[in-house]
């Protein structure tokens, strides 16, 4: 059974999912071969493999921080089946298994505005129309990644999704920042291109500790190798030299790491042996 919850210092982290999906196993692991990649995942007879739609939960003394919001509502049937979603428990149904309510949460943050981060930013309230799912929370986001998701490449255009993030700003929910931004003195929003120019990750600092959620620069274990990098990556050069950078702080200053999308594992550290960096589980 792998670790679902943790404490940095006094901070609590939780890990929970809004439930798993799909993705082309080529796609996932770029110019990578079946033969390596699929040691850690076996491919379905559509050569998919299976991901999770994994979130955190950080509580503060101060605040509930939400970190991604999975999947939500935002696919149609069509393309619900087209991942094979599984929502159910879904992220909501998780939270309130560890007590929390959505008004309960005072800030979320989202790495990037894809809909597999984002989707649960909002609920459907009637035809058309979606609301803030966490109705008090400011939405954290790089003011270049929602600018961006307004008006993205062709390349990139199905994952993004407005009803997901436009509400947000509506309703007065949305917090653009630009750069490193602090959401509370322990938590601080840093942005790590490759995946996307604006994609952010989230580091959390405390009592000597640290705890880095990774977002898309590293979404599963078997993406700790550098060279396995997504196809989805529009920078993917500089998804592996800031992981490289990143794993080597880390394995310095004895960091957690969390997963964005590992479908087995919320948690782990990295370690170096033979030139190469690996998993290991918590
Ligand atoms: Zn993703």
């Amino acid at each position: 059974m792998s670790v679902t919850s943790l404490k940095i210092g006094s901070i609590k982290i939780v890990g929970l999912r809004d439930g798993y999906f799909c993705l082309d196993g080529g796609a996932m692991f770029g110019v990578v071969p079946k033969v390596l990649w699929a040691k850690f995942f076996p491919a379905d007879d559509q050569n998919r493999i299976r991901l999770g739609l994994n979130s955190l939960l950080i509580q503060t003394a101060t605040a509930n921080i939400l970190v991604e919001t999975g999947i939500g509502d935002s696919l149609s049937d069509k393309h619900q089946k087209y991942y094979s979603l599984e929502r159910e428990p879904d992220l909501l149904a998780n939270l309130e298994a560890v007590g929390i309510k959505p008004e309960d949460i005072d800030f979320v943050i989202n790495t990037h505005l894809h809909f597999d981060h984002c989707g649960g930013n909002t609920q459907r309230v009637g035809e058309n129309k979606y609301l803030p799912t966490f109705p008090r929370a400011k939405y954290i986001i790089q003011r270049g990644e929602y600018n961006y998701a307004l008006a993205p490449s062709l390349r990139d255009k199905v994952s993004y999704l407005e009803m997901t993030f436009k509400p947000l700003a509506e309703q007065g929910n949305l917090q653009l920042v630009e750069g490193r931004y602090f959401v509370t003195p322990e938590v601080e929003v840093i942005p790590v291109p490759g995946h996307t120019r604006h994609h952010q990750c989230v580091k959390v600092q405390k009592g000597g500790q640290v705890l880095f959620f990774l977002g898309d620069l590293v979404p599963t274990r078997a993406h700790v190798g550098l060279s396995y990098v997504m196809s989805y990556d529009l920078y993917p050069l500089e998804t592996i030299t800031n992981k490289q950078e990143i794993f080597e702080k880390g394995i310095e200053e004895d960091w957690i790491f969390a997963f964005n999308h590992d479908p087995d594992y919320y948690f782990g550290k990295i370690y170096k042996e033979n030139q190469r960096f690996h998993f290991r589980p918590l």
